[in-house]
C-alpha cells in the first residue's frame, strides 16, 4: 500500500511498514494528491476565465466529466485501501491523472499568451445571454455563428461586457487563433 512492494510478511520487506502504517501512509498521500487536483481545478477554471476558448462549453463538460472520474476513481482506491484489497493499479492510474487540471490549464495559458498572430474580427448579432451560477459564475452572450456547421456561438464574457450588451446589440467579437490551435475569445466590442 506504501511503496508498491508485494506484502508477504506482517511488515513490508521493502519499506519497513506494517499494514496499519502503510494504510495511514497511503491516505495521507491519497488526501496530499487530491488537494493538488482540486487546486488544480481551481487553476484551469481560471484559464479559461482569463482565455475563455470559443468552444468553452464543450470543454468545460468533458473537464467536468474527467474530474468527477478521477475524484470517483480516489474514493475507490481509499476504500479498497480499507478493505486490504490491491490497490497498486488503480492508485497509478489516479496519481496519472492529478496533474492533468494544470496541465489543460497551463496549455490554455500558453495558447493566449503566445498567441502572436493577430485578431480576426467577427461581426455577429446577439440572440441572447444567460449566466450560470456556481462556484465560479460564467456568462455567455448567445450570438449568431460565423462557423460554416454551427447555428450559435456562446461566448463567455466578465460580467461588465455580459451587463453592457442586450439582445440585438451588433458586437464584434475578437478571436485568437491560438498557439496550439484552441481559438479563444479575445474580446467583445460594440459595432
Ligand atoms: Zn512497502
Amino acid at each position: 500500500m506504501n511503496c508498491g512492494a508485494e506484502l508477504t510478511g506482517p511488515a513490508c520487506e521493502s519499506c519497513g511498514m506494517s499494514i496499519a502504517a502503510a494504510e495511514l501512509a497511503l491516505r495521507r498521500k491519497l488526501l496530499n494528491r487530491t488537494a493538488i487536483f482540486l487546486l488544480g481545478a481551481i487553476a484551469f477554471m481560471f484559464a479559461t476565465g482569463r482565455f475563455p476558448p470559443l468552444e468553452i462549453d464543450g470543454i468545460l463538460i468533458f473537464i467536468g466529466v474527467l474530474f468527477f472520474l478521477t475524484l470517483g476513481l480516489g474514493m475507490l482506491v481509499e476504500r479498497r485501501a480499507l478493505r486490504h484489497k490491491e490497490v497498486e493499479a488503480l492508485k497509478r492510474v489516479y496519481y496519472g491523472l492529478i496533474p492533468v487540471p494544470w496541465l489543460l490549464g497551463a496549455l490554455l495559458i500558453a495558447n493566449g499568451v503566445f498567441d502572436h498572430a493577430p485578431r480576426v474580427d467577427w461581426h455577429a448579432r446577439v440572440i441572447s445571454r444567460f449566466t450560470m451560477f456556481g462556484p465560479l459564475p460564467s456568462r455567455r452572450l448567445v450570438v449568431e455563428s460565423w462557423r460554416e456547421g454551427h447555428r450559435f456561438e456562446r461566448v463567455a464574457v466578465n460580467r461588465d461586457d455580459y451587463d453592457r450588451f442586450h439582445p440585438g446589440d451588433f458586437v464584434v467579437v475578437r478571436v485568437g487563433e491560438g498557439l496550439v490551435g484552441i481559438p479563444w475569445v479575445a474580446g467583445v466590442d460594440r459595432e
